[in-house]
């Protein structure tokens, strides 16, 4: 009888190839044997395909290396986890092949929500996060039949950058929220004001205020239905339903949220939330020697303290730095989301750091709000533009809570600046005392820096 398959094992397994992943193979693989599995043939710079699809970059360029991963020392397997046996500490591969673990990391990220609604099957419906949604779109958008019509559900940063990225391709292109105004977990609806006339103005027709009740078609998509009674119908449905080799002239994409990726996970003493699976600040899940990170977990705000949304890479990326470093045996703790993050709506950058006057406000503070107006540069300078800042403060503790930059220049600098305030529990007294600098082309005049009078407005209020 031949001996059975000795079944290979690793001191630490991943399940995972995105940032989190990617990540824990960079500071772990050179200390310890380590596998870090994933389906996909290419891990993806998801931030970048919009721009593909506006023609900026090709689809190759947003594939990362697979040495990210190898160079450290760490095995790359190709496959589906399919099952956890947390008890025997191995996992299970769609294909069959099985390896056992000391610990383990579970780092699948996330998969987009598409709500329960009628028609969300038919043909045209779909999502953006992988490579196959990626070049679906991008042929949509090389077909040469016209006019094609999308329709983009969430208003949220990716929503908003798939729109003008369609847009730019001559897609007729309608952007629905339910929320009054877009970006709206980044900046609250004053801020919203001058980039939504931007895209209107650019030709995407937007829809706020309106949840998408059910969509309607016989096999394809025709029609949207709206809960305030509007039905958004594709045009041209005889000539141009489908071309010859079957696909169609019009789709409708949700970017309405993300959901964990975490199904494959069937063992009810693994703590999981409405958000993901549940952690520690240590990132360690209910079973021990068994971690998760990234967009598969539900985490805190680092504000409030409660459970919040967060599933961006900017914290995916921190969360398994904190991971690795505790499995080297340091005590290290995950703050919590401060969830900066930023987008373009055409000529405008926006960002936005923390809560919302509104989220804040959901979370029970009272809260005073100061604003400023001023130029990326010395006005005097001839490529000076718009500047505007919204700070969002708590009025019991004076403590610095949010903030928003809509500008005629990218505002990554600035959001950083705040968050780093926000995370240090800074007050808005400490930020109006900001040492900062000042030269022509790069910032208004010494006197006035956006920040500080945003945050001296909100020391006036109080006074
Ligand atoms: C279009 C788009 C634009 C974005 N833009 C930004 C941005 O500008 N800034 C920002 O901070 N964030 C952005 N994000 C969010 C960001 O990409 C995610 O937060 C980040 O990728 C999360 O990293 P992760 O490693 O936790 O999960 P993911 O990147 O989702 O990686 C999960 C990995 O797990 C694998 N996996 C899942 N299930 C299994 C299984 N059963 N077996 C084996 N492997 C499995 C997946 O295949 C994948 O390799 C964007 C996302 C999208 C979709």
């Amino acid at each position: 009888m031949p001996a059975p398959e000795k079944i290979e094992r690793y001191e630490l397994i991943v399940i995972g190839g995105g940032p989190a992943g990617i990540t824990l193979a960079k500071n772990l693989g050179n200390k310890m044997k380590i596998a870090v599995i994933r389906p996909e043939e290419h891990s993806m710079i998801y931030c970048a395909m919009p721009y593909v699809i506006e023609g900026f970059i090709s689809i190759e360029k947003t594939f990362k290396k697979d040495e990210l991963v190898t160079d450290s020392g760490a095995d790359l397997i190709r496959g589906q986890v399919n099952e956890i046996d947390f008890a025997a500490k191995s996992v299970m591969l769609s294909d069959g092949k099985q390896f056992k673990y000391n610990k383990l990391v579970i780092a699948s990220g996330a998969i987009p929500f598409i709500p329960l609604v009628e028609g969300r099957n038919l043909n045209g419906v779909m999502s953006f996060k992988t490579v196959d949604d990626l070049k679906a779109l991008k042929e949509f958008t090389e077909k040469k039949e016209n006019p094609k019509q999308a329709v983009i559900v969430g208003a949220g940063a990716i929503g908003i950058e798939l729109a003008q990225a369609l847009n730019a391709t001559g897609v007729v292109t309608t952007l629905i929220d339910m929320e009054k105004s877009i970006l709206p977990a980044m900046i609250d609806p004053e801020m919203a004001d001058l980039p939504t006339e931007s895209l209107i103005k650019k030709g995407i027709h937007v829809i706020l205020g309106a949840k998408v009740k059910a969509l309607s078609g016989s096999e394809f998509i025709s029609s949207v239905h709206l809960d305030n009674g509007k039905v958004i119908e594709f045009e041209n449905l005889d000539s141009c339903t489908v071309d010859s080799d079957g696909r169609l002239n019009r789709i409708v994409v949700f970017s309405a949220g993300m959901l964990p990726d975490i199904s494959f996970i069937k063992d009810k003493n693994l703590e999981i939330g409405k958000g993901g699976i549940i952690v520690n600040e240590k990132m360690e899940t209910s079973i021990k020697d068994v971690y998760a990170c990234g967009d598969c977990v539900e985490f805190k705000s680092g504000i409030t303290g409660k459970t919040a949304p967060g599933k961006l890479a900017t914290n995916a990326v921190p969360m398994a730095k904190v991971l690795s470093r505790n499995i080297m045996g340091e005590n290290r703790k995950y703050a919590g989301f401060f969830n900066g993050a930023a987008t373009r709506v055409y000529d405008f950058f926006i960002g936005g750091t923390g809560l919302t006057e509104s989220l804040a406000h959901k979370a029970g503070y009272k809260t005073v709000t100061g604003y400023s107006r001023s130029t990326t540069q010395f006005p005097i300078m001839p490529d000076a533009k718009t500047l505007d800042i919204k700070l969002i403060s708590d009025i019991e503790t004076g403590r610095l809570i949010g903030g928003q930059v809509v500008s005629g220049e990218p505002v990554t600098d600035k959001i950083d600046l705040l968050t780093f305030a926000i995370q240090n529990e800074s007050t808005v007294k400490t930020l109006a005392e900001l040492s900062y600098s000042a030269q022509p082309f790069q910032s208004f005049f010494p006197a006035a820096n956006a920040l500080v009078m945003a945050a001296e407005e909100i020391l006036n209020k109080i006074k």
